[in-house]
């Protein structure tokens, strides 16, 4: 009856004991040539080292970890545009936790509330939007950082506020697309996890386009026998000797993806060249507001200077980000740098790879 339980709940969760046990034995058995694995995503990152996955892996399977973190990829530029905003400008500033710790140039907006600076931490751009219909006396300015999930759900907040009547909303965008990034990284891996939640809303077409480049990947879910099960096909794939594309998240990742999401930020916004930490201006690699909806744009509505960020020079996040470097390998990890006393985005990120590696991987 037990042992039912634990079958029924692994197929739930994407994979049946038999096959996760196949998965196991695929990757605890290789002995063939080193394969390099970048796990794009800062969630897969985390996932891997809590449920214990990285222990399974023999030597000559390395696995190293890559941009996808929002928090972590959005420059010191943007925290000093957020601080600006709030202490010159005094607009309120609603955001995601995260940021609100993140050094800028000078200062992060945590210590900007010491000096005044209205913060409030929101759990999604409609909740920023709420908060300005509440209070039409504050000028609010949303920081919309992330990924194509999230900027869909940035997109429905200016829609919303238009359809309120707002003046008193706007967003400081920071939204990466990934394409760019998977291009710039191809030298540091050998196959990418590819992220499952943008490829549910991107579909398979940029992995696919990365294939005809010849790079390997295969898209992720995020539970255990899904992590397990995608790593095991890389793994045995590679053995092949040519690239390949494989989705391992079927259950929610379709060819097309998801059109309607696709839809509102084709609306809203275009793409432009975007300044990513550590790793510079990549073009083609974020999303702005369109001219249009230049009332909803905070550089544009309160006509901010153009801000050249002074990174911490102690800081390796952008190797990190870039799979250069393990945050092990960084002078101040542990050290100056832990989770209470960041001294990079990475660490204090919920999806950073210092901040995994503190967690899970201190000896
Ligand atoms: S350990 Fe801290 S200082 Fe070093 S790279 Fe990571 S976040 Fe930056």
């Amino acid at each position: 009856m037990k042992q039912d339980g634990v079958k029924t709940m692994n197929e739930k969760q994407g994979g049946t004991q038999s096959a996760i046990e196949m998965a196991r034995r695929i990757l605890s058995e290789y002995d063939g040539k080193p394969i390099r694995i970048m796990e794009v995503c800062g969630t897969h990152t985390h996932e891997i080292f809590r449920q214990g996955i990285r222990s399974l892996l023999p030597e000559n399977v390395q696995l190293i970890s890559g941009p996808g973190c929002p928090v972590c990829v959005t420059p010191v530029s943007f925290i000093d545009e957020a601080v600006m905003l709030a202490l010159e400008k005094d607009c309120t500033i609603c955001t995601f936790g995260d940021l609100v710790r993140v050094p800028g140039s000078s200062s992060s907006l945590q210590l900007a509330r010491g000096k005044g600076a209205k913060v409030k931490v929101v759990y999604s751009p409609l909740d920023a939007e709420d908060y300005a219909r509440e209070h039409p006396e504050e000028q609010v300015v949303f920081l919309s950082v992330g990924f194509e999930t999230t900027t869909p759900s940035c997109c429905v907040a200016v829609q919303k506020a238009e359809e309120d009547g707002l003046s008193n909303f706007s967003l400081l965008t920071a939204n990466k697309t990934m394409p760019a990034a998977y291009n710039a990284m191809m030298d540091s891996t050998d196959a990418y996890l590819y992220p499952g939640h943008v490829c549910a809303v991107m579909g398979t077409k940029d992995c696919r386009d990365m294939l005809e480049k010849g790079m390997s990947g295969v898209v992720a879910g995020f539970t255990p026998p899904e992590l397990l099960t995608a790593l095991a096909v890389i793994v045995k794939k590679s053995q092949e000797g040519k690239p390949f594309f494989v989705n391992c998240y079927p259950r929610v990742v379709r060819d097309e993806g998801s059109p309607d999401a696709r839809a509102i930020v084709d609306k809203y916004m275009e793409s432009c060249d975007s300044r990513w930490r550590g790793i510079g201006m990549l073009p083609d690699s974020g999303m702005k507001l369109k001219p249009e909806y230049g009332a909803f744009d905070a550089r544009v509505k309160y006509d901010l200077p153009a801000i050249e960020g002074k990174e911490n020079k102690a800081c390796r996040c952008g190797e990190v980000l870039q799979g250069k470097c393990t945050p092990e390998q960084c002078p101040v990890y542990g050290k100056g740098c832990t989770p209470e006393h960041p001294v990079g985005a990475c660490m204090v990120s919920s999806e950073g790879a210092c901040s995994a590696f503190y967690l899970y991987n201190r000896k």
